[in-house]
């Protein structure tokens, strides 16, 4: 019987080192995922605090180099910038290799990865839920991914061993595997992450814009409902925007359905239809109490988003 302990992959050659290519390093490493990770990233300060951190075998600027021998290759760079990094890796890619990515979009990067991929490698796009608002390799940390969702979104009729070989390596670092379609990906996100980053960023937006009630006010009174948001609007501008450019067509769609539903909610305040508004959060309660049931979030008020430390983490 095979070692259920033995490294998944022999060399994963991640590329992009911020706080999810530096969290799969990790826990890569902590749980015995792979023999050897290879890390590359374009900016020079983080393959130097890379090399300090110890959390790959070998770092370096070259993509070519880094993929070469690979049997993984995980792009874990912004979604608006996986096609140019695919154009250039995909002559060095091994015969057999698996290429994935961590983007929080599917259909879009499909559309700009796979027309690079050649036909002896197997792209299988991947999109582990989970993260916090914070960025750079100094974020990362082995248990990012302990009991978070990864959802994978292989093309139809795709090799089926190499979606299990990754099914097995994202289950190792301790994430749940989903398979669906791209297109389904980007609707069910639309609601579940897209739609909420867009009005956090907004009503902090809105409250920055106020005239009538002073900044200090709006960060002495924050506790109040603000802050939670603004935790969210803190979230990283280069990949939020790339996330909103290219699941365009299904956030427009959710927002949509979220200004009809805010239309009916401004009609019971307008008409003091309390009966309305208390049956709305009556609702909405319930699915925050099976959000924390179903182990995706803690009850305390943090919403469950601050980093556990690295020394918590604990095999699979
Ligand atoms: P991050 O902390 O900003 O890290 C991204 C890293 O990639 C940075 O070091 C960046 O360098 C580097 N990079 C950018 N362009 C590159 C290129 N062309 N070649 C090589 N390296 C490049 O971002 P992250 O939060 O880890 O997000 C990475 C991906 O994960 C995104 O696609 C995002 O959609 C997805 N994701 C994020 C979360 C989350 O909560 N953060 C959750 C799930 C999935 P510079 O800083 O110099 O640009």
């Amino acid at each position: 019987m095979a070692d259920p302990r033995a490294p998944i992959f022999e060399k994963v050659a991640l590329i992009g080192l911020g706080l999810i290519g530096s969290s799969i390093a990790r826990g890569a490493r902590a749980y015995g995922a792979a023999t050897r990770i290879a890390a590359s990233d374009v900016s020079e300060q983080v393959r130097a605090r890379v090399r300090e951190l110890g959390i790959a075998d070998e770092t370096t600027a070259d993509l070519a180099e880094a993929v070469t021998g690979a049997d993984l290759v995980i792009l874990c760079v912004p979604v608006g910038a996986c096609g140019e990094v695919a154009r250039v890796i995909a002559p060095h890619l091994a015969p057999g290799a698996v290429l994935s990515d961590v983007g929080s979009v599917k259909g879009a990067i499909v559309a700009q990865v796979a027309p690079h991929v050649p036909a002896s490698a197997h792209f299988i796009p991947a999109h582990p839920i989970a993260g916090t608002e914070y960025s750079g390799p100094d974020a990362g940390f082995a248990t990012l991914f302990q009991n978070r969702w990864c959802i994978l979104t292989p093309q139809d009729g795709f090799d089926g061993e190499a979606v299990k070989k990754l099914s097995a390596f994202w289950t190792r670092l301790g994430a749940n595997v989903e398979t669906m379609s791209a297109t389904h990906h980007d609707l069910v996100l639309a609601v579940t992450s897209h739609l909420p980053h867009l009005i956090a960023y907004n009503i902090v937006g809105t409250a920055a814009d106020l005239e009538e009630v002073t900044q200090s006010e709006v960060i002495k009174f924050s506790a109040s409902g603000f802050r939670d948001f603004t935790r969210i609007a803190a979230s990283d501008p280069t990949m939020w925007r790339d996330i909103f450019l290219n699941n365009k067509d299904a956030v427009l769609e959710m927002l949509g359905r979220f200004d009809e539903d805010l239309t009916a909610l401004r009609r019971m305040i307008r008409t003091g239809d309390g009966d309305g508004l208390f049956a709305l959060f009556t609702r909405t309660r319930a699915i925050r109490r099976s959000i924390i049931e179903q182990g995706q979030d803690t009850a305390a008020p943090d919403f469950g988003r601050s980093a556990p430390r690295e020394e918590e983490a604990v095999p699979p």
